[in-house]
């Protein structure tokens, strides 16, 4: 058998081990220390905008803190991309709100505008004013943010942006996760960079950071003794996995340049087949981190579909995946209502997630096209 060819594994840059002794040294084996201000600093001057990032357990602990800071409650409604990873989602039912899911528009797979304020306008009509907007950047491809933060400012409505994705990506120039009233960020596994697990939350202001703090360290208030008026979480970034995001941060660059590459690998390599399309940029407006590069495969002209080169590449250890098939058409959201024309449904039906590590080698590029040449040939 053939070794394994990882959808996205992680990429160590060298200096992470580093940072986590020089954790190990001082004894700063806790939920706070240099580490978590360093890598908070790092965040911070790499998005480049004046934000105040607070880094935490995880992205879903950070969408959780946003949409807390957002004032969401029991009985609300908020509005969600509907194609997007369950994380997404899952911090709207915390807070026992009703996720209201949109759909996606074709150049970007990310919120359809006009899908968007078709339920705003409706749910409104309801007297159901959506509480806050969570807008994804799929696959690091940013969202058509002018159209949205348009829409949401009509109607004053926050965005928060999950970008767990999309470190790195911009939109006209400005960095995926600085446009919204939030932004949050993900270091699993699998994204771009990774701190084993780890998320942050990005801010405009102090005092929305010291609340994600406050809130992330059990809500204590300020007395000698445990005091609490709120409720509290514990999503704290711990000091030894934020300085493997220290290390992280000295390769964040090359590794955006690295996975942009394999994006044009597959271009190359999908060139001259017909009916098979690469998930690209629509326009110079938008540059995508690639974190995965994907494609779309039409059945009629291909004669294949996505589950047979999932398969083909399965056969010869190569990981690919589905596209993250839709909230609206998971069970466990199937009574929330949804807003669209079925364009997410389509490219879950078609697409595929291509393997896009940033470590992989020439030997594994050539056999990845050679399978891909042999599957459609
Ligand atoms: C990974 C991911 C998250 C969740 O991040 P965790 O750090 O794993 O909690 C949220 N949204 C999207 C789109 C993701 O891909």
């Amino acid at each position: 058998m053939q070794d394994q060819i990882w959808l996205s594994s992680p990429h160590m840059g060298g200096n992470e081990q580093k940072y986590v002794n020089e954790a190990f040294d001082a004894n700063w084996v806790a939920p706070l220390g240099p580490n978590v201000d360093g890598f908070e600093k790092d965040l911070e001057a790499f998005l480049n905008e004046d934000v105040k990032v607070a880094a935490l357990s995880a992205g879903t602990a950070a969408l959780h803190l946003a949409l807390i800071e957002c004032n969401v409650k029991y009985g609300d409604e908020v509005i969600c991309q509907s194609m997007t990873f369950s994380a997404s989602a899952n911090p709207i039912a915390y807070c026992g709100a009703t996720p209201i899911f949109i759909d996606s528009e074709k150049d970007t797979w990310n919120m359809c505008p006009i899908a968007l304020e078709e339920a705003v306008k409706e749910r409104i009509s309801k007297s159901k004013k959506p509480k806050a907007i969570i807008v994804v950047h799929l696959y690091g491809m940013p969202a058509k943010m002018d159209e949205i933060i348009e829409i949401a400012e009509k109607y004053q409505i926050p965005v928060i942006e999950d970008a767990a994705e999309a470190l790195g990506s911009t939109y006209k120039g400005k960095f995926c996760g600085t446009f919204g009233r939030f932004g949050i960020l993900s270091f699993n596994g699998n994204k771009i960079i990774t701190t084993s697990g780890g998320g942050a939350l990005v801010c405009h202001n102090q005092k929305d950071k010291d609340k994600a703090v406050f809130l992330s360290t059990q809500a204590r208030d300020n007395a000698p003794h445990y005091q609490h008026s709120h409720i509290g979480y514990n999503y704290r970034m711990s000091n030894i996995v934020a300085g493997i995001g220290r290390g992280q941060m000295e390769v964040l660059e090359n590794r955006v340049e690295t996975r942009r590459k394999m994006h044009d690998f597959y271009m190359r390599v999908f060139n001259d087949i017909e009916g098979v399309e690469v998930f690209s940029e629509p326009s110079e407006d938008y540059f995508s981190n690639h974190w995965l590069s994907a494609i779309v495969i039409d059945k009629n002209i291909t004669g294949k579909n996505r589950e047979d080169l999932r398969l083909a590449f399965l056969a010869n250890n190569i990981e690919s995946r589905p596209l993250w098939k839709p909230m609206h058409l998971q069970p466990v959201f199937a009574d929330a209502p949804y807003y669209g024309t079925n364009v997410a449904e389509k490219l879950f039906d078609n697409g595929l997630c291509l393997p896009s590590g940033s470590n992989l080698s020439n030997n594994d590029r050539e056999r990845i096209e050679k399978k891909i040449k042999d599957f459609f040939s």
